[in-house]
């Protein structure tokens, strides 16, 4: 699943192919107006939790956001293509790469007014990623929503922006914190600690090796994370799964290690 990490390494990997060099050929949909893409080049390529802004050389902005189902695919040009396929929501190519995205939910074309006005981007929290990000006023933040348990504020991408189900059920498992526990309850050293172990893992997992939160020598990428009915790597317990929230989603988590009484929780 793309989490803030994911953004980061895709980013990286557009660069060489993007930036500064003409834009020669561009498929998408009509609202994007590729036909105005040509001639453009890419001048910078930004990641801000899990959305992507390629900024162009006109002032615009493409902004992609890969939800469940996004994908890119960068070559260089004279790598044999996989012909016309189902699915491309965007075919750049330059001079020497094309880039495909594929079934990119959401991919917008903004002019620099309704970038810096657009209602979601505007309303993302500080990016765990971030360069000067600072998890001490993060987790003042999450003081907005106190009785939210911290299985639900910590994907809130309008407290802290970047972390997504994977690492919301890992740093909660490695920080031994029940996912109901609510903000309210949880010192705020706790939410910082929780906060600089989530970067900590991510900036680990920045390159080209698949995402993983443990380095143990079997082969388990993850303490908890859809490991529901295996025995938790601490205690043996069987790690478990809950939905939480009204998105429903998941949460992974050891009932022993974490203190989980039950795993429901009034929000008052
Ligand atoms: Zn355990």
């Amino acid at each position: 699943m793309p989490e803030g990490d994911s953004l980061v390494n895709l980013a990286t990997r557009l660069r060489p192919a993007l930036v500064g060099v003409p834009i020669v050929l561009a498929r998408a949909a009509e609202a994007l107006a590729p036909e105005t893409l040509v001639g453009l080049s890419v001048r910078a390529i930004e990641t801000r939790g899990k959305h992507l802004l390629v900024h162009l050389s006109d002032t615009t902005t493409l902004h992609v956001h890969l939800g469940m189902t996004g994908r890119f695919f960068v070559d260089a040009l004279d790598t044999p293509g996989l012909g016309p396929a189902p699915g491309v929501s965007l075919h750049l190519e330059t001079s020497t790469h094309r880039v495909l995205g594929r079934t990119v939910p959401t991919l917008e074309r903004l002019t620099a007014g309704r970038l810096l006005r657009h209602p979601h981007l505007a309303s993302l929290g500080p990016d765990v990623l971030g360069e000067t990000f600072d998890a001490g006023a993060a987790a003042e933040r999450f003081r907005r929503e106190p009785y939210v348990p911290l299985g639900e504020a910590l994907p809130d991408q309008r407290l802290v922006c970047g972390i997504g189900n994977v690492y919301k059920s890992e740093v909660l498992f490695l920080e031994g914190l029940d996912p109901w526990r609510r903000v309210v309850d949880t010192p705020p050293a706790v939410l910082v600690a929780v906060l600089e172990r989530a970067r900590g893992l991510m900036l680990r997992n920045l390159g080209p090796e698949l995402r993983r939160t443990r380095r143990g020598l079997d082969a388990d990428r993850y303490f908890v994370y859809e490991r529901s009915g295996s025995p938790c790597r601490r205690c043996d317990t069987l790690i478990a799964m809950a939905r939480q929230g009204d998105m429903g989603r998941s949460t992974y988590f050891c009932a022993a290690c974490q203190g989980v009484v039950r795993a429901t929780q009034p929000r008052s």
